[in-house]
Formats: structure tokens, C-alpha cells, sequence
């Protein structure tokens, strides 16, 4: 075997019988090359030799924070990239990362998914999240689900314990019990704030659920990682938005509206008016937009493309396959943090 860590799968090649061999001075990426005495049979082993400095940046929601829950915000994020960005280093994979550090926002009442979650025009709590395999595009999703804290768990498990992709409703909730996901009662994840909120709104002709400058905390949780194997992965988690329709599915459980992650392009995570990212799968769109772009360009583009064709408002984090953020919004602010190698953790409230 060549120098080289051996990692990954490994492909037993065919012996060559005419004696062709492989040349060990070929150079092949990631490919290590080992025989036998008799160069037969040649095995070719996959060698995974990126060694990325890992990267993650995660967001608590857009449109108009108010003044008095920016700290909540800004310490929110913050905690989950201190929290989870040193295993990161240490060889966690961006899966895990991305689940880990919405599991925190998830718990944190702060936030529009979890506890502290928008209650919907029946005063009910319905959350949808999803998280996304960028190595395999695999992903899972849930949506309409209540009683759980963790829905990105849950998602999660759609991915490695199905066969499908996507479950809802009771379906979700019949599979969150088989797995042994705790339902807590609706007061766990209920906040006196959401109460208050749906008490003032519930009959209200006036309020609709997409008012960019209504002055209250939206915040929807999402998170982006890359991991030192050069493995990309995104989550995002949300109880959707304010006096929604019992039913309503926003963008943050479909691929590539409010997540996506490809290895080969980028992964993002969006928050924001569900209805207007969903029309152009933002996600999706900006990592598309990495082939010719900066992560940075990429991000700005996909929300000028949100506000040009559909009118939309909105937010969205993403890094790029080297490990590069991008962030853009044009609500008037947006929640998020991300590790700066150089200076340390980065929250901001807006762009
Ligand atoms: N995008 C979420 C939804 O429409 C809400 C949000 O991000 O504030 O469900």
C-alpha cells in the first residue's frame, strides 16, 4: 500500500493478465495502490486524504428581532458553535455537528423551533425540520410533528432508519414513539412569550404570518458544517411561522428550499417567509450558484433572486466545499454565528 492513511471503502481490482500492472507512480487522488507478491490481485484502495480545517456557522432566525432578544439570540448561536465547533477539530463528522448544534438551539426557548415555538391558528405546536447528508445526499425530513423537542432527531432517523425520506403528521408521530422519542406535553415547548403572542394575534383580520417588520423574535434554527474529512452536512428545525394553518409545511423540511447539502458544491441552511424560498429553492439555488461563484456572492445572489422573482424575505447561511461561509438577508436582521479561524466565534445580528 501507498503512503497513506487507509480510510473508507476498498475496491478489490481485477488481476491484470497481461501483466499490465498498475503503475504505483500513477497519480490518482485519493487512491492508494497495493499487490501481492505477484501483483495479483491489485487492490485499490479509496484513500480519503482531505484534511479539511473544519467549518460551522449556524442561525437563530430572520426578520425583525427585537431589541430586547437580540442578546438571547446572538448568545444562543454563540453557545452552539462554542459548544460544538471543538469536536469538530477533533474528528466529528458534519452530520453529528449539524444535529448536535440545532439540538441546542432546539432546547434554547428562544427560538421558533423546539420549545418556544410559534403556536399555529389552533394553538397548537407543529414543528418541521430536516437534515441533510452532503456525502450521500441522503436526507431525512418531518414535518407537522408535535410533542417533541428534537424533531432534527427525528429527521435524522428518517435518513438511517427508513426507507424513505420525508414523514408527516401522525405517520411521523407513530415512528417517533417506535424509535423511543420522548413526547413531552405540549407545556414543555410551550413559552409564556408564544402565548401572549397567539392571545394578541388569534383573531386579529390585520396580522398575517409573513409581516417582515413585525417586531417579534422569529427564529427559526439552522446549521452548516463542514468536517475535517471534507464532508459537508446542513440541518434546519422551526415551528414555522406565526397563526399558520394547521397543515402548513413551510421550507425548511423540503430539499433544497430551506436545506441542502452536496459535497461537491456547498450546504446551506435559509430561514425566513417559507412560502416565497420554497418557490425558489433557495438552498438549492445558492449552492448551485458556488460553481462560478464566492460562498459570499453565492449567498447574496439567492436572496436577491428570493426578493426579484417572488418577492420573498428572507435569510441564508452556507459554506462552500472549501470550507469558505457565505450569509446574506434582506429582512432587517438575521441571527447567526460561525468560527472565524482567525478571530474566534463571529455572531452578528445582522449581515
Ligand atoms: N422558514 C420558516 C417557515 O416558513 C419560518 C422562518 O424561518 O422564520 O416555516
Amino acid at each position: 500500500m501507498q503512503n497513506g492513511i487507509k480510510v473508507g471503502c476498498r475496491i478489490i481490482g481485477l488481476a491484470n493478465k497481461k501483466k499490465r500492472f498498475y503503475s504505483a507512480d500513477r497519480k490518482i487522488p485519493g487512491v492508494g495502490i497495493s499487490s501481492d507478491k505477484k501483483h495479483l490481485p491489485i487492490k485499490i484502495f479509496l484513500l480519503n486524504l482531505r484534511s479539511m480545517k473544519p467549518a460551522l456557522i449556524v442561525h437563530g432566525g430572520a426578520w425583525s428581532i427585537p431589541a430586547e432578544y437580540e442578546a438571547a439570540h446572538l448568545a444562543g448561536v454563540t453557545k452552539a458553535i462554542a459548544d460544538i465547533y471543538p469536536h469538530l477539530q477533533t474528528g466529528m463528522s458534519a452530520l453529528d455537528a449539524v444535529e448536535a448544534a440545532v439540538k441546542i438551539l432546539e432546547e434554547d426557548p428562544t427560538f421558533d423551533a423546539g420549545r418556544g415555538a410559534f403556536l399555529n391558528a389552533r394553538g397548537e405546536i407543529e414543528l418541521d425540520a430536516m437534515i441533510m447528508d452532503g456525502a450521500t445526499l441522503s436526507f431525512g425530513a418531518v414535518a407537522g410533528v408535535q410533542n417533541i423537542l428534537h424533531p432534527v432527531t427525528l429527521a435524522r432517523k428518517v435518513m438511517e432508519q427508513t426507507e424513505h425520506c420525508f414523514l408527516i403528521g401522525t405517520g411521523a408521530q407513530l415512528f417517533a414513539q417506535q424509535m423511543g422519542i420522548e413526547c413531552l406535553p405540549t407545556e414543555q415547548l410551550l413559552t409564556e412569550r408564544e402565548l401572549k403572542f397567539y392571545e394578541r394575534i388569534k383573531n386579529d383580520p390585520s396580522f398575517y404570518s409573513h409581516q417582515p417588520f413585525e417586531p417579534h423574535p422569529h427564529g427559526t434554527v439552522g446549521a452548516v458544517a463542514l468536517d475535517v474529512r471534507g464532508h459537508l452536512a446542513a440541518a434546519t428545525s422551526t415551528g414555522g411561522t406565526p397563526r399558520k394553518l394547521p397543515g402548513r409545511v413551510g421550507d425548511s423540511p423540503i430539499v433544497g428550499a430551506g436545506t441542502y447539502a452536496d459535497d461537491q458544491l456547498g450546504a446551506a441552511s435559509a430561514t425566513g417567509w417559507g412560502e416565497s424560498i420554497m418557490k425558489v429553492l433557495m438552498t438549492k439555488t445558492a449552492c448551485d450558484l458556488l460553481i462560478n461563484r464566492s460562498a459570499f456572492a453565492a449567498a447574496q445572489t439567492a436572496v436577491e433572486i428570493l426578493s426579484r422573482r417572488v418577492h420573498g424575505w428572507g435569510g441564508i447561511i452556507l459554506i462552500d466545499r472549501n470550507g469558505h461561509y457565505g450569509f446574506a438577508h434582506n429582512t432587517s436582521k438575521m441571527a447567526f454565528a460561525y468560527m472565524d479561524e482567525s478571530r474566534g466565534i463571529i455572531a452578528r445580528i445582522r449581515c
